[in-house]
């Protein structure tokens, strides 16, 4: 059985603020208060894993150990099958320095021409959640949502790849749907329930 949360406060291993407030928001039903890695200053380690769980192993056991405190962290990208799971990890990285995602979702389309694969083609997003303890206990958990990368890049909803990802089942882009529609169905929302299963006594 996974180790039960039994804390009331919880360092959300990020410096993003909006991560921050979506991660409280989904678990703001069990009274949890979560703080951020960078409203306590922690520094921000070096992610060199090679799995999605890899990395977010890495951040949240080193705000575990920084703060004292019960630690999760995220980590998600988008996977594309024909590329090997490229962008995969390096997900944010395919942006380039500009953080511009038109360039990263190109360069996706622009591989898969080289490589002589048709469009649309299976892609998935995945998201690991990492809850660490400060003794060095840590329960993982990785949530995959399956679908199509697509072209042309459609709708203004979202972020990221969302724009050229149609979900499986569905006829519109992530970014193209209202905001409660995606996070049903996420990446991001199947292992939220994984974690809460697990560790949260499954309410
Ligand atoms: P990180 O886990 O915050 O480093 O995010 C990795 C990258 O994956 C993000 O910058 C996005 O480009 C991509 N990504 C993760 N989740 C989503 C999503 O729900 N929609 C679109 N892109 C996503």
């Amino acid at each position: 059985m996974a180790r039960q949360f039994d804390g009331n406060k919880l360092v959300v291993a990020s410096h993003n603020a909006g991560k921050v407030r979506e991660i409280g928001e989904l678990l703001a039903e069990f009274n949890v208060t979560p703080i951020s890695a960078g409203e306590l200053g922690l520094p921000e380690p070096v992610e060199d894993g090679d799995t999605f769980i890899a990395n977010a192993e890495i951040k949240a056991l080193a705000a575990a150990k920084a703060s004292g405190e019960i630690s999760l962290s995220d980590d998600s990208g988008f996977a594309v099958e024909a590329l090997n799971g490229d962008p995969g990890i390096y997900s944010a990285r395919w942006a380039g320095p500009g953080k511009d995602f038109t360039v990263a979702m190109q360069a996706v389309k622009d591989k898969l021409e080289e490589g002589g694969h048709s469009i649309p083609t299976p892609a998935s997003f995945i998201c690991a959640l990492t809850l660490a303890w400060p003794d060095g206990h840590m329960e993982s958990f990785e949530g995959r949502v399956n679908g199509q990368f697509v072209w042309p890049m459609r709708g203004d909803k979202g972020f990221g790849y969302d724009p050229v990802f149609v979900a499986d089942g569905m006829d519109i882009t992530f970014a193209e749907m209202e905001p409660a529609e995606k996070h049903a169905i996420s990446h991001r929302a199947d292992a939220f329930r994984q974690l809460i299963n697990a560790c949260f006594g499954g309410k």
